[in-house]
């Protein structure tokens, strides 16, 4: 008898010390239990883990692990259980059953081995937690990007991943929710929007919060996600204030893309990523990446990637757009336009200066053109020939801050007059963008270089620009001759040019193709022109004939 309870002591021994063995976690429950199982008839010990609701895991979260299965197998007869109440907050419940046909032989001791397992597991499952935690957004709970991208990766396992669409969302007016009601009531509004999601969402769908105002889903096609798509348009929860709800309205702006078999996993965020930077362009609510938009998006990352090398191998070059006295027929001036060369075939600037705008690299090709011009307004000059030529600068390169001293070292450099340069620069209705182009534009006049606001009309601040403003010219908008316009339209056009001409502001209108055109503008007192009525952009050897010829050549 004492043999035998020395024995059984000697067992436990051994079965902590395997238990604890740090050297190999992963196997030391087992191990531990595999030494004692025989003397006790266990057949299989589990743990559970099921923690509490929560936005993430709406029914809880479960978990199950396997710690031991005998040989001789198991029987669900008579199981022993205990549970224990978990920080997560939750519970972890342990069940030991016998092998089949007998009983656990000493119940007591089996309850200790479970506090010891429960122990070893205890870490276990705090291991898992973190590695839960890590990969959860911390405000909701729902899935981060790295806990979202290993639920799609197990969709992509499974073969599974052609049934979803990937939506990727932005929520709009979240700023104003949070400064109306405080950061604080911001987060619950946050919490409450995540729940109403998941509660719509089923349990073999994916919500994803990549934190600030992003989400990401994988919804199932066809009914699901076509409601998907609209719920997500206008979600309706409250706000606390003062103990009383305030309804609030929650609209997101939404890229959404099919996934196929063959679409590669790390597009499942990218992918919907992109259509919804372009929908946010476009101001539409939900734009699909289907084939043209990835046709679209592929060439302009092939404009992102060849730009800095064609730069340097000069692919860029200048075409000079004639302006002319449309009573004298007398050149007056050009615009110096974009043209990129790739291997004698011509790029249009549509396909590739929004493309550097946006990645703002269009900076460096305004002032290598910038230069090319002064260089060329030099050779002119020598022969007595020059005209001023207008020279475009994207407003994105106001965030330049040394962008004027550029172009006058330019100036300097080339040693042209500044009487034959002209900065067009586009009219804005951002406040950030006004200040740096108010400065910017006085910049310029007090160092005297004239300035010209092109597409006037077409902005909201049009009329303001003329009075804050101090230009040299204004470059009338196409749009206000290319369609039939109402009496209106009328007045206020001739009503500009009237103001213009009395702050002495230089007039001209842009995009003239036929002589009605021509002689409506000119009836309303705008005889400089630029238009294909003239003359179509010309590379320089073409254009130089005008030139020579003062006006339009024979
Ligand atoms: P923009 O500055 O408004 O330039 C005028 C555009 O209208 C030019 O297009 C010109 O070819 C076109 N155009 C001229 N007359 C007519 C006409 O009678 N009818 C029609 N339908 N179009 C006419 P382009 O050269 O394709 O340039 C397009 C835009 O690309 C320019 O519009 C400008 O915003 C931008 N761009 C071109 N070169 C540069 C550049 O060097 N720097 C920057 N930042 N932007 C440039
Ligand atoms: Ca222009
Ligand atoms: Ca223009």
């Amino acid at each position: 008898m004492a043999a035998r309870k020395k024995d059984q002591m000697e067992m436990l021994w051994q079965f902590i010390h395997l238990l604890t063995d740090k050297s190999h976690p992963d196997q030391s429950v087992e191990q531990a239990l595999s030494f004692i199982a025989d003397s006790l008839h266990l057949g299989r010990l589990i743990g559970e883990l099921q923690t509490e609701p929560a936005v993430s895991h709406p029914k809880g979260y479960y978990e199950q692990t396997v710690f031991y299965t005998s040989e001789a197998g198991f029987t669900e007869d008579h199981p022993l259980k205990i549970s224990y109440q978990v920080k997560e907050p939750g519970t972890v419940t342990l069940t030991a059953f016998s092998r089949p046909g007998e009983r656990i032989t000493d119940e007591r001791q089996m309850i200790a081995v479970m506090e010891l397992v429960n122990l070893a597991a205890e870490s276990r499952f705090m291991v898992e937690k973190a590695d839960r935690e890590s990969m959860t957004q911390f405000l909701t709970g729902l899935p981060n990007a790295g806990g979202y991208m290993r639920e799609a990766a197990r969709k992509f396992q499974a073969g599974v991943i052609d049934r979803y669409d990937a939506y990727y969302f932005n929520l709009t007016g979240f700023g104003l929710i949070n400064k109306q009601f405080g950061q604080e009531q911001g987060d619950e509004v946050m919490i409450r929007y995540s729940t109403i999601l998941r509660n719509a969402t089923e349990e073999d769908e994916v919500l994803g919060h990549l934190g600030g105002d992003n989400y990401v889903a994988l919804i199932k096609q066809g009914e699901n996600s076509r409601k998907f798509r609209e719920l997500i348009r206008n979600v309706d929860t409250y706000a606390m204030r003062a103990n009383e709800k305030i309804p609030v309205s929650i609209g997101a702006i939404a890229g959404m893309m099919k996934v196929g078999p063959t679409t590669p996993v790390e597009q499942i965020i990218s992918g919907p990523a992109i259509a919804c930077s372009f929908a946010k362009k476009t101001t539409a609510p939900l734009i699909v990446l289907d084939d043209e938009l990835n046709e679209r998006i592929n060439r302009r990352k092939t404009v992102e990637q060849k730009f800095e090398k064609a730069l340097a191998n000069q692919e860029f070059n200048v075409f000079y757009q004639p302006k002319v006295d449309a009573f004298t027929g007398e050149l007056i001036g050009a615009e110096a336009l974009a043209r990129w060369f790739e291997n004698g075939q011509m790029i249009p600037p549509g396909d590739f200066i929004p493309v550097l705008e946006d990645s703002y690299r269009i900076t460096e090709l305004d002032l290598a053109l910038f230069r090319l011009v002064c260089r060329d307004i030099a050779e002119w000059e020598k022969e007595g020939k020059a005209v001023p030529v207008s020279v475009n600068i994207s407003r994105r390169d106001l965030l330049d801050r040394s962008l004027f001293e550029k172009l006058e070292a330019a100036i300097r450099e080339f040693g042209i007059s500044k009487g034959h340069i002209i900065v067009e620069i586009t009219e804005t209705s951002s406040d950030l963008e006004k200040n740096l182009m108010m400065k910017f534009l006085n910049q310029l006049k007090e160092s005297g270089i004239r300035t010209s606001i092109d597409d006037f009309g077409t902005g909201y601040s049009s009329l303001s620009i003329l009075r804050e403003f101090p230009v040299s010219e204004i470059k009338l908008d196409r749009s206000f001759i290319d369609k039939k316009l109402e009496k209106k339209d009328e007045i206020i056009i001739q009503s500009i040019i009237e103001m213009a001409g009395k702050l002495n502001i230089d007039i001209i209108q842009e995009g003239v193709e036929n002589e009605q055109q021509r002689d409506f503008i000119t009836g309303l007192g705008c005889t400089k022109i630029q238009g294909f009525l003239y003359s179509k952009p010309l590379p320089k050897s073409r254009y130089i004939r005008w030139l020579k010829a003062g006006g339009i050549p024979d």
